[in-house]
């Protein structure tokens, strides 16, 4: 059992508060280490650490702080292993899955390499006579960054790298279930030339949260986590005048249109739906089948879900690993139960799983309902386990208009083999994030990664261009240098709104 500390001012910090939070291996079940949680102390540390790295950080010339981050992409790549088994360690998922949202997080690192481009301002000539006008990006100081435990590097990676790229300095608060991958990312980054105090982690739950958000010296917030959490960060931050972006749940659909191929979809489902076991926020949790193609879909799918090859993530040949928590566990064994009671048909029921030698471990077998109704508490909530639910409708109009009806707007998907009905969804649909013939849809780095309705709160999604406009602040210059002393140009004070004409 160890005790993890902080990380703070370019070097790993302990927990003076005497408050911890209990790591655990998934797979086991066992205790393995302890986080502590950052106290007002710590949090001014951390604060002051950031604060006073900011002005010499914001004027690091451009070309030095791209180096930098060159050297943090080479250093990720040689300890993508290390920092793999450490995501596996905490979260539990399979290493090739923690392998694969490493490399999506590394691709915002190569996409913070090109700074010097991406925070080029604009300039028009002759906005007026003799007149230039240019607009420049400015950081915005101090940011924090709130992580949730389904990603413990990728999300944090969403962040971050952009943040410190625009010249500000950061403060991440990861999820306190996975903490170490945060802590590494950390070294790695000072080992890369970061100057002290530019990134640091500090560990903590809500209330450290809330003592972050409440400090007057954080300018920026992003979050990412479950819907409610992400409604009350973006208000606290908002009543505090501060920019915000709150990411927040998901319940996404995946329509297989009547002309689709059955078996691309089904194995589209399959590794969308019990992937990473559910735990993601772009996990496809409702299959949406248009008119006949229901009953083949759900005799394809029970089939494949029976045979998932369920252990602990470390073991090769384990294709789905445990839950987070045993709280976890039990709240979505929970939904299962009440998927049962409310009508609807468990065609493949996980629940009974036993994996031997791993007894203790939270481990849920795949699960699969079929004749799931919109009325329904598995319908409607987000589940965040190994639960797909199939719902039948009769055409694409009613397909993309419970879309529509539903609360979360995160991702969706349309399997099918004409282009026109594709098109149409992709018009149409109200989500943030659509795949075509593709199951989860997550933008690449140089786009942006976000939800419509309660899956975001705030105007800009993170990464990409969005990410730029976020973690920076415009300032725009109107400039007249006269031929002549300015007392010969001058006609005189004009006291209406000039318009440069
Ligand atoms: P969570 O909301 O419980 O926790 C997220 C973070 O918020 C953690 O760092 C936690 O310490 C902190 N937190 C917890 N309670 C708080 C409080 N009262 N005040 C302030 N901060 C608090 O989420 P989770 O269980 O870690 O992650 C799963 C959720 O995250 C799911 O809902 C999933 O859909 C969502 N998620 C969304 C996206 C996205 O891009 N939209 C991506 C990944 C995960």
């Amino acid at each position: 059992m160890t005790d993890l500390t902080h990380f703070i001012g370019g070097s790993r910090v302990t927990g003076r508060s005497g408050r911890f939070g209990d790591i655990f291996n998934p797979a086991t079940g066992e205790r393995t280490a302890r986080v502590p949680f950052a106290d007002a102390d710590d949090i001014k540390a951390a604060v002051d650490a950031a604060a006073g790295a900011l002005p010499a950080w914001a004027a690091t010339p451009l070309g030095k702080r791209a180096e930098i981050m060159f050297r943090y992409r080479a250093l990720l790549d040689v300890h993508r292993d290390e920092l793999a088994r450490l995501i596996t360690a905490e979260h539990g998922k399979v290493l090739s899955d923690a392998h694969g949202s490493l490399q999506r997080g590394i691709e915002v690192v190569e996409f913070a390499c090109g700074l010097p481009h991406l925070l080029k301002g604009e300039l028009s000539k002759n906005v007026g006579t003799g007149v230039d006008s240019w607009s420049q990006r400015h950081p915005v100081g101090v940011c924090l960054g709130i992580t949730p435990f389904n990603f413990p590097t990728m999300v944090p990676m969403w962040m971050y790298p952009l943040a410190i790229a625009c010249g500000n300095t950061f403060i991440l608060k990861p999820s306190e279930k996975v903490p170490s991958a945060a802590l590494r990312l950390a070294e790695l980054f000072s080992e890369a030339g970061l100057p002290p105090g530019v990134f640091n982690v500090l560990n903590g739950d809500g209330a450290t949260v809330e003592a972050l958000i409440d400090e007057p010296r954080v300018a920026a917030i992003s979050f990412v986590g479950s819907t409610p959490i992400a409604e009350a960060i973006y208000r606290r931050g908002s009543d505090r005048a501060k920019r915000v972006q709150a990411l927040g749940g998901a319940k996404n659909h995946l329509v297989v249109a009547p002309d689709a191929d059955l078996e691309q979809a089904a194995d589209a489902l399959i590794g969308s739906a019990y992937g990473s076991a559910g735990e993601r926020c772009m996990a496809i949790s409702v299959a949406v089948a248009v008119g006949a193609v229901a009953d083949p879909l759900v005799k394809v799918l029970a089939d494949k879900v029976r045979r998932l090859r369920i252990g602990p993530g470390l073991d090769p040949d384990s294709e789905m690993g445990p839950l987070i928590s045993a709280a976890h566990l039990a709240k979505v064994r929970g939904y299962v139960d009440a998927g049962v009671q409310g009508g609807a048909d468990l065609v493949v029921d996980g629940r009974a799983i036993k994996l031997q030698g791993f007894e203790n471990g939270f481990f849920l077998g795949g699960c699969l309902f079929d004749r799931v109704t919109p009325d329904m508490a598995i319908y409607r909530e987000e589940i965040f386990g190994p639960v797909l639910g199939v719902i039948r409708v009769d055409d694409m109009d009613r397909a993309i208009q419970l879309i529509d009806e539903h609360a979360y707007g995160n991702g969706t998907a349309i399997f099918t083999r004409n282009g026109e009905t594709a098109r149409n969804f992709v018009d149409r649909v109200q989500i943030g994030m659509v795949g075509v013939n593709v199951p989860i849809p997550v933008p690449m780095a140089y786009y942006s990664f976000g939800g419509w309705k309660r899956s975001l709160f705030g105007p800009l999604h993170v990464h990409g261009a969005d990410g730029i406009r976020f973690y920076t602040r415009t300032k725009t210059v109107t400039q007249r240098w006269p031929h002549q002393e300015p007392s010969q140009v001058s006609s005189g004070a004009n006291l209406s709104m000039p318009t440069m004409r």
